[in-house]
């Protein structure tokens, strides 16, 4: 096998626990190396990932039209109801208006949308193009306010300023502009708002019914099949529940600021962490007791039907080994726990966004001889597949041509599948694409480079 070696300026973001005290800390949330093939998404993704499910808006992409690419094609968020999320507007800056400025052109769309489709609210996203020519869009969207009476907010997501990660505080900045303009009346005491869910597959709807089994109130989905008035009423919820804590958390905590309610962190992927997240939520409402034993119920009857059916699976595919590359930190904990359910191992973890806190963790909870990356490529996800020899990658759309490439197992664990992997239903989902991948007859024909099968 030819050797392949890390990009010189990531040694730092690369980590393999190998026994021994060890105290340094991975080197993450800095910019990516020039050159490295990121998987990272730039601010304006990051900003439409948030926001984007918000179904009874407009969407409205302030820029060239290369940047409106990423639709809701790419990255399907089902609604119940309203569609409009799934239109992608783009005011299709072109030579002249970089020259004499876009603000016009954006008015112009705005009024002649707003009319045209009567949506709740519309979000104007500023894309690098914008930022550059320094169109004034807060004061477009405060114009257009006025004029048609809904609400028009300005989303500051110039693609160069950052990260995917800035484009998340971009969105709940907007979000929070939404919250506390609406009636709190009627309201449950024992009520909740879903952040960081948004509901691509139907996972929202799953999550939301275990909720409602053990009597509690969902007020709103942030923003997963997403609706302005629920958006606007959500600071009457008692407890803020966050998933997806890296694009979700700032929102978590000017909530709690500002309105003083309290937040929890929570996972949907897994049989232990779906039911943590259950539990963590009665837990808030001690003096319900009969809540506490809904949440065991909930669990009781789902884990019945999952459980032997897993076994199926575990049977196939204890000892092989799989890598993780997704987004947030958060969810390759949930994914190392559930992959050990089903008797495999994690011989690669990483993220594009985790913190100090969230490698320190995956450090304690992987087994000896995982590699921790951090921002990391294609050529360097394939070097580790092919040294830890693992018989599967989960990521998302980037990183399936890695896994087909060299003749493993791929699951798609983003924002672009089409099944739910959240909940107790959800993991079923999950074992079973792992098992039909890990273990398909393809591979007689694609075998696995540079090892041995
Ligand atoms: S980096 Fe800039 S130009 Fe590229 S998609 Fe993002 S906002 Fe658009």
């Amino acid at each position: 096998m030819e050797h392949i070696g890390i990009l010189e300026g990531r040694e730092k973001q690369v980590f393999e626990k190998k026994g021994g005290i060890e105290t340094s800390d991975i080197a993450c949330e800095t910019s990516s190396l020039s050159g490295s093939v990121s998987q990272r998404a730039c601010v304006f993704c990051g900003s439409r990932v948030v926001l984007y499910p918000v179904a009874d808006a407009i969407h409205i992409v302030h820029g060239p039209i290369g940047c409106a690419a990423y639709t809701w094609d790419i990255r399907g968020a089902v609604s119940s109801g309203p569609e409009l999320h799934r239109l992608s507007f783009s005011t299709d800056l072109q030579e002249m208006d970089v020259i004499y400025g876009g603000e016009k052109k954006l008015y112009l769309s705005l009024i002649e949308l707003i009319e045209q489709y009567k949506p709740k609210a519309a979000f104007i996203y500023s894309t690098c193009i914008v930022g550059l020519i320094g169109d004034d869009i807060d004061a477009v969207c405060k114009k257009v306010a006025a004029e048609t009476g809904i609400p028009v907010l300005p989303v500051h997501s110039e693609g160069f300023k950052g990260t995917k990660k800035d484009g998340y505080k971009a969105a709940c900045f907007a979000l929070m502009k939404l919250i506390g303009t609406g009636s709190t009346e009627g309201i449950s005491k024992q009520s909740i708002n879903i952040l960081g869910e948004f509901n691509l597959a139907g996972e929202a709807w799953i999550i939301r019914k275990y909720y409602e089994r053990m009597g509690i109130e969902v007020v709103s989905t942030l923003t997963g099949d997403g609706r302005i008035d629920a958006v606007k009423r959500a600071h009457g919820a008692s407890l803020n529940v966050v998933q997806c804590s890296g694009s979700m958390t700032s929102l978590a905590k000017d909530m709690e600021e500002k309105y003083g309610i309290p937040y929890i962190r929570v996972s949907y992927f897994g049989i232990e962490d779906m039911s943590k997240s259950l539990y963590d939520v009665a837990l808030h409402f001690p003096e319900h007791p009969e809540i506490m034993e809904a949440a065991k119920q909930v669990v009781s009857e789902e884990v019945k039907k999952l459980y032997p059916e897993l076994q199926k699976f575990k049977k196939a595919l204890t000892g092989k080994k799989a890598a993780i590359y997704v987004g947030g930190a958060f969810k390759t904990f949930s994914l190392i726990k559930a992959l050990r359910s089903i008797g495999m191992s994690v011989v690669l973890a990483g993220s594009q966004t985790g913190n100090k806190d969230d490698y320190r963790r995956l450090k304690e909870m992987c087994d000896e001889g995982t590699v921790i990356v951090d921002d990391s490529n294609p050529v360097e996800l394939s070097k580790f597949i092919l040294e830890k020899e693992a018989d599967l990658l989960i990521g998302g759309v980037k990183e399936r041509p890695i896994a087909f490439k060299l003749g493993i197992g791929f699951c798609d664990h983003n924002h672009e599948r089409k099944i739910p992997l959240a909940g107790f239903v959800g993991m079923y989902n999950f074992a079973l694409e792992v098992y039909q991948s890990v273990m398909s007859p393809v591979w007689q024909f694609a075998p696995r480079k540079g090892g041995n099968r």
